[in-house]
């Protein structure tokens, strides 16, 4: 049983839509050479490359971006959204490691969301 990625993300009261093909998201922004996901705070949405891409890099793209939209939502203003300027760098640091730790510590995971209603799961497969 596969799971398909999320297409809707919720950081508390905000849904993030999550989207694998970028024209879907209504926005001027560039994507630049080599990136391979990005979030648009201002639109709600998230964009992830699956096209040549492992699961395993989608996951980690996701779930880096899903920091940035923590970041964002947070309201923490940070200094920086370039490759190397502070957010970026902090958020490549721990991104990584975190799925590594949820990958090796399913049980963390398991007592992390124990005692909370399941929201509704959309793009979960039988
Ligand atoms: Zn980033």
């Amino acid at each position: 049983m596969a799971e398909l990625m999320p297409t809707e993300i919720h950081f508390g009261h905000v849904t993030y839509t999550v989207h694998t093909d970028a024209t879907e998201i209504n926005t001027d922004e560039p994507i630049g050479q080599g990136q391979v996901g990005a979030s648009f705070h201002q639109l709600r949405a998230i964009w992830v490359l699956t096209e040549g891409m492992t699961l395993e890099q989608q996951q980690n793209t996701l779930l880096h971006e899903v920091l940035h939209c923590c970041v964002n939502v947070s309201g923490l203003q940070v200094p920086g959204k370039g490759p190397d300027e502070t957010e970026e760098v902090y958020i490549s640091a721990i991104s990584t490691p975190l799925h590594g730790v949820l990958i090796d510590n399913p049980e963390l995971h398991a007592w992390l969301v124990q005692g909370y209603p399941q929201r509704h799961m959309m793009g979960m497969t039988e």
